[in-house]
């Protein structure tokens, strides 16, 4: 890849993971061509062993996607028609949709300003306002938003007093750690999507179900096709939902490099940090304990159309994860309303995603860093 000063400089870029690993990648997607099994073979198998022994879990199961897998979770956890969920309403539309698509009822809470995770109050609050309403909580759905890991030592704290389990949303967050336990282990189930553009990214759609429960882990493993206990014969209703072989022998050259990406995330972290300490902006923070991976680098801005377009001006691309919270946007309006969504809503208009992938460099982060210097030089 050109690492040219000149040569726009994308805010994410898969294509830049195929490039480095080409001949890796090649051999092995050839190789399962040629093999003849294209759907849960060896691949997949192997896959679920060595990403479950990186995360330190019992069992991965490989599925469709990040959707499916939280879907698959909460199907395991017993959700159905008309079971409340309680998740944040600042993340990706995937985890709510997930909610609705087993039958749940979002509810949703208020993030900390700090880390933009589940703030474990607003959690505490909306349980303590359900319980007295008589209304159950059948699971409650933390999101390690933008690689931090939420503050899973608060949740569980608060989710234990209602006996609820609790299913990490990790689809940003493979390989962060809260007090040397990697996310997706402290929970019930992790769910994680292989999206291109996440930590450890396929190359299309892919996702896994973490679980340290056997009696879990085959639930899931029969939800993922049709119910089967048996091939054909089916137990419950199920859905097909199944990683493919190729996807899995693409993501079995990429694990064992998973923590190298997520340590070139962290420097480059390191550098917009320094670059912008000192600026009274609102930066991103590390919570203590916690080993964060950068899925985004995230700050907050004033006027924020004018800093993207002086950004992409001088080359820059940013991004906004998200423009709207999920309660804004017109299918979860009424997934509102038990708590206030304040911070939510304060930080919204404010936030915007700095270029951040492995493969960015020390050169371009350089360049961003005298872009940001630049534009802010014009903006504060
Ligand atoms: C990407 C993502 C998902 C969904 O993953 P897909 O593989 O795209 O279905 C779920 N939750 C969060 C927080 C995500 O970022």
């Amino acid at each position: 890849m050109s690492t040219d000063r000149h040569a726009r400089i994308p805010q994410t870029s898969p294509l830049e993971t195929y490039v480095e690993r080409r001949d890796a990648l090649d051999a092995t997607l050839r190789a399962v061509l040629a093999k003849g099994i294209y759907i849960l073979g060896d691949e997949v198998k192997a896959f679920e062993q060595e990403f479950a022994a990186f995360l330190g879990a019992q069992y991965a199961i490989g599925v469709g996607n990040g959707t499916d897998a939280i879907e698959l979770a909460l199907r395991a956890c017993g959700v159905e028609d008309g079971d409340r969920v309680v998740t944040v309403s600042h993340t990706a539309v995937a985890t709510v949709a997930a909610i609705r698509r087993c039958g749940g009822i979002p509810v949703l809470v208020d993030i900390d300003p700090a880390t933009y995770t589940m703030d474990p109050e607003s959690l505490s609050l909306c349980l303590r306002r359900l319980d007295s309403a008589g209304k159950k909580v059948k699971v409650i759905v933390p999101v390690h938003l933008y690689g931090c890991p939420a503050d899973m030592p608060s949740i569980l704290s608060v989710a234990g007093r209602y006996d609820i389990p609790v299913v990490e949303d990790c689809a940003q967050a493979h390989g962060a750690t809260q007090g040397g336990r990697r996310v997706g282990t402290m929970g019930a189930l992790g769910a994680f999507s292989f999206y291109p553009t996440k930590n450890l990214g396929a190359f299309g759609d892919g996702g896994a179900v973490l679980t340290q429960s056997g009696e879990l882990a085959s639930k899931i493993k029969s939800l993922r096709q049709y119910g089967w206990r048996q091939r054909y014969i089916s137990e419950t209703d199920g859905i097909n939902s199944r990683l493919d072989e190729m996807q899995a022998a693409m993501l079995r050259v990429l694990l064992p490099e998973l923590d190298e990406g997520n340590k070139a995330r962290r420097s480059i972290a390191e550098m917009y940090t320094r670059q912008l300490r000192g600026t009274g902006l609102a930066l991103p923070v590390e919570p203590v304990d916690c080993r964060h991976v950068y899925h985004q680098y995230v700050i907050r801005v004033p006027r924020r159309d004018t800093f993207r377009s002086l950004m992409a001006g001088q080359g820059v691309d940013t991004a906004i994860h998200y423009p709207l919270a999920v309660h804004q946007q017109a299918p979860y309006r009424e997934c509102a309303g038990t708590v206030s969504l304040e911070n939510t809503e304060r930080i919204l208009p404010e936030i915007v995603s700095l270029p951040i992938y492995p493969q960015l460099g020390f050169i371009r982060a350089t360049r961003v860093c005298e872009v940001l210097a630049e534009t802010l030089s014009t903006l504060l």
